[in-house]
């Protein structure tokens, strides 16, 4: 009996149309990096729980870890719509590697370039667009996930500088971080007394150990614990009270991020479930004859062209200036369960060899669920979806 051979790389579908030669020439570098240097790599850093900070180190080389940092800065200067391709491809090869990626260039390196000063930004944005620093943002805590405003880690003015207090838990890159965005409590209860701070590591902070988790193997994840570490009074990001609003429009950028991540790993699992499928025989002939395997491929292959436009549509109301909160809300939540389905059908279709660890569709099946929990679960974007379309009959 023959079995399914392997993906042989198949070039995804793009939407040639809205893209320019900048958009393509990203993609094909991040393509050209993700074949090469992650894919053949991947199985083995998954199974062996491997975060390959030099691959990421190389991706900052090459412009790809933080793409969105501008010339000035020393980074390539791209559009958000660049950064998603560039994620989906190298999402396609191993999702936990686009996890930096979008840490770096979505939840670091944007809010400094949104609120930081020239010297903030002077600091660390050369550094970040080359990948010599890693960095994290430090929002969710043990008991405020979903209710960001619930936060409870303080900063307390000590000297002219601050001491930060608490703890920051499902902390991304926290274990290969060397400069942290923070938010911490400056004021009262509630939203408008939290602050955002950009800051190296220092006494006081503690790097919990990896989180076990049920897939991104390849992705750091900690609880960081502050105990009075010290920052000084120009590591605060933004005025005094708005980090609550920092962190939230961060996440209106990021979400668009982790939608094209869903978009490379619903690629990949399609890729793998046609190749297969095309190579396995049963009943005299290969099971890519029967419309049991090939419906549901062909369905989630339609659902993820969706997808990925409301992805890229999402991303060029960002290029453009325009708000994107919602449509970014509404590209994480169908690209996600996009991703979630496609993954499913991927195990089904590999029958006993999807469910062993010969093949990529169990990692892709474990891999594909993150995407409807971090930068807010699928809930929390119905939530924003909701918002925009009552205003504040739906508060
Ligand atoms: C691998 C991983 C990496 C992460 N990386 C980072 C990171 O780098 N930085 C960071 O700050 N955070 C990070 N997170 C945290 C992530 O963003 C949160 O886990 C997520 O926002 C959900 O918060 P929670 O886990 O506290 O769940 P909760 O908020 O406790 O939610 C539990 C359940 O209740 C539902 N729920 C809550 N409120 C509502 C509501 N109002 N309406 C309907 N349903 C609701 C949720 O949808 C969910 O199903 C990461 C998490 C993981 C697992």
């Amino acid at each position: 009996m023959r079995r399914g051979r392997r993906p042989d790389g198949r070039t995804i579908g793009t939407i040639s149309t809205t893209l320019t030669d900048t958009h393509l020439e990203a993609q094909a570098l991040a393509r050209e990096f993700a074949a090469g240097e992650i894919a053949p790599h991947a199985a083995d850093w998954n199974a062996r729980k491997h975060v390959p900070v030099d691959v990421m180190r190389r991706m900052g080389e090459l412009g790809l870890l933080a793409p969105t940092i501008p010339e000035e800065y020393g980074g390539p200067g791209l559009d958000a719509t660049s950064l998603c391709l560039i994620v989906e491809e190298i999402a396609r090869a191993d999702a936990g590697i686009a996890v930096p990626i979008a840490v770096q260039a979505g939840l670091v390196a944007s809010p400094l370039l949104r609120a930081g000063t020239d010297a903030q930004k002077d600091e660390w944005l050369p550094r970040l667009a080359t990948g010599e620093v890693m960095g994290c943002y430090a929002l969710t805590e043990p008991d405020a996930g979903s209710d960001t405003a619930a936060l409870r880690t303080r900063a307390e003015a000590d000297g002219d500088g601050w001491r930060i207090t608490g703890s920051k838990q499902w902390i991304s890159n926290g274990s290969i971080a060397e400069v942290f965005i923070i938010f911490a409590r400056t004021g009262g209860e509630g939203a408008r007394g939290v602050s955002a701070f950009v800051a190296g590591g220092g006494d006081g902070l503690v790097v919990g150990p990896e989180i076990p988790k049920l897939g991104l193997h390849t992705s750091s994840t900690v609880e960081l614990a502050f105990d009075g570490m010290p920052v000084p009074a120009g590591a605060m990001l933004g005025p005094e009270g708005e980090g609550l609003k920092l962190a939230l429009a961060t996440l209106d950028g990021g979400r668009i991020t982790v939608a094209a991540q869903a978009c490379g790993i619903a690629q990949a699992a399609i890729d793998l479930a046609v190749e297969y499928a095309s190579g396995r025989d049963a009943f005299g002939g290969p099971i890519a004859r029967f419309q049991g395997v090939q419906f549901p491929i062909a369905d989630v292959a339609a659902q993820l062209e969706a997808a990925r436009l409301l992805t890229l549509h999402a991303a060029s109301l960002r290029d453009a200036g325009q708000p994107h909160g919602a449509a970014g809300a509404k590209a994480k939540l169908v690209a996600s369960a996009v991703a979630v389905k496609a993954a499913d059908v991927a195990v089904q279709t590999l029958g006993g060899y999807g469910y062993s660890g010969e093949y990529a569709a169990e990692r892709l099946y474990r891999d594909a669920k993150i995407t409807e929990i971090y930068e807010g679960t699928s809930q929390i974007q119905r939530l924003v979806i909701a918002r925009d379309l009552f205003g504040d009959a739906a508060r």
